[in-house]
């Protein structure tokens, strides 16, 4: 264990290092692929229980579809293969022999699950269809950070068939609206919804809908997609219903999707010098109960007293531990846990018992003075759960406030290009609209994250025609 690369003047290194060294992740035999360890994913399991009743909320119902997709199908939609072709895994053989038609590992299920939808829609009566799968996905990236990007991750994804584009349409925003609660929410990241550009849009797509938040080196870090499809998506697998004057229809569609990619903005939002911090929704282990003592004596009591102090915080839902480690000293655990981020920490010594209390100290607060206080035995749950509650917000408020201070009004591409890579930051601009004007961004390292609602802005970045929407620009992961 040493001390964690500088994290303002080495954020890369911070990143790869912490997650190491609190055991997030490990790097594995195969390439571009990574070990989810237990801490994290306990992260990942917090944050698909709370996800899981949002999508039940949508009106969605868990199905699982197979890993394996013949070929042909990733070939009906062409636009759909043309996106997603160079990210292919294909398995060409199978029990020793070469396969008749190789099966491709899924990047995404669109094909699978409307092959599926053909049989199980043929009326409008089965309409509107919503369906959920929480699964891996293989994508053979080339350029691969843990959470961020890997070539296998898991997510869930939402398939949806319904008979008008505006109920779709609709569908594809509430489906985004559930994401960005859960993200500001239960992970106390702040995040900006809109709608990408053509050029950006998922293959096969109408509208893409992205969710976009600010990480602490200045990058945009894209959270997760919604997905308006276009009707050449059912229609290329044949789902049709016979409406209810008896004509046959294609229905319109949608499907979006949150990934482990989520952890990596936990800690690329919140994380500082010392480590992790974790949003207290989603912590696996909310508080940490650290007895000291010296003595034998003392070790009986402290012990006695941090496990009836354990069991009081389990009453309240809280997701407590005690570090009943006797090989390591206080220090020593005191880093342990800051490095993994558990926001409250609880200190309960000998002379703490005396005084009928116990000494709460908050993860990310920095002022030394603030850090600790001391709260009575007595109402020690409701302390925690109180701290437990400002450290959520606290750490919600900072990262909005990080976010509205690296937010800069931008007119000239040719003036506030050259900051998007030295400075990184959000520029928000006109746009004209045109793929021309949106491909000079990329001159500069940066691309269009997404349009805005707010209009401030009358004229395009690079070709000063009428502005159409404003966009925000943003050097990207
Ligand atoms: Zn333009």
């Amino acid at each position: 264990m040493s001390k964690l690369p500088d994290i303002k003047t080495n954020f890369a290194e911070w990143y790869q290092e912490v997650i190491q060294q609190a055991q997030l992740v490990d790097a594995s035999p195969t390439r571009g692929c990574f070990v989810i360890r237990p801490y994290a994913y306990a992260v990942w399991e917090n944050i698909q229980q709370e996800l899981d009743k949002k999508i039940k909320d949508l009106g969605a119902s868990n199905a699982y579809f197979p890993l394996l997709i013949p070929e042909s199908f990733l070939k009906k939609e062409a636009k759909h293969i043309e996106g997603f072709a160079p990210e292919l895994a294909v398995v060409t053989h199978g029990g020793g022999k070469v396969l008749e038609e190789p099966l491709v590992v899924r990047p995404t299920s669109e094909t699978m699950i409307y092959y599926m939808f053909s049989k199980w829609i043929t009326s409008w009566r089965d309409l509107p269809l919503s369906i959920n799968q929480w699964a891996n996905v293989v994508r053979w990236e080339m350029r691969t950070r843990p959470f961020v990007r890997s070539l296998e991750f898991l997510w869930q994804e939402g398939h949806t068939a319904h008979r008008t584009k505006e109920e779709a349409s609709a569908m594809a925003q509430a489906a985004l609206q559930a994401y960005k609660d859960m993200y500001e929410y239960y992970l106390a990241v702040p995040v900006i919804a809109g709608e990408k550009s053509p050029t950006e849009r998922f293959a096969g797509a109408d509208t893409t809908y992205t969710i976009e938040g600010l990480m602490q080196d200045g990058k945009a870090l894209q959270m997760c997609t919604s997905h308006l499809l276009a009707q050449s998506f059912p229609a290329s697998f044949d789902v049709q219903y016979q409406d209810s004057d008896g004509s046959m229809k294609t229905p319109y569609c949608t499907s979006w999707g949150f990934t482990t990619r989520s952890i990596g903005a936990v800690i690329m939002t919140h994380g500082d010098q010392d480590g992790l911090i974790m949003p207290p929704r989603i912590a696996p282990i909310q508080a940490v109960i650290v007895p000291i003592f010296k003595t034998p004596e003392e070790q009986a009591i402290v012990l006695e007293k941090a496990a009836a102090l354990s069991q009081a915080l389990k009453q309240q839902g809280v997701r407590v531990k005690v570090d009943t480690d006797v090989t390591t000293t206080p220090g020593a655990k005191f880093f342990h846990w800051e490095l993994r981020g558990v926001p409250v920490r609880i200190e309960i010594g000998p002379k703490d018992i005396a005084n009928n209390q116990a000494m709460l100290v908050n993860r990310m607060e920095m002022d030394k003075a603030k850090k600790k206080t001391p709260a009575s035995l007595d109402v020690i749950a409701q302390a925690t759960i109180a701290l437990l509650d400002t450290i959520q917000q606290g750490l919600y408020d900072r990262a909005l406030r990080r976010m509205q201070d690296n937010w800069h009004q931008a007119d000239k591409l040719a003036d506030f290009g050259p900051a998007i890579d030295t400075k990184n930051g959000l520029y928000q601009a006109g746009w004209c609209g045109s793929a021309d004007c949106e491909a000079k961004v990329k001159e500069y390292k940066g691309t269009i994250r997404c349009l805005l609602q707010e209009k401030k802005h009358a004229v395009c970045f690079h070709c000063t025609s009428q502005s159409i929407s404003d966009v925000l620009v943003a050097k990207a992961y």
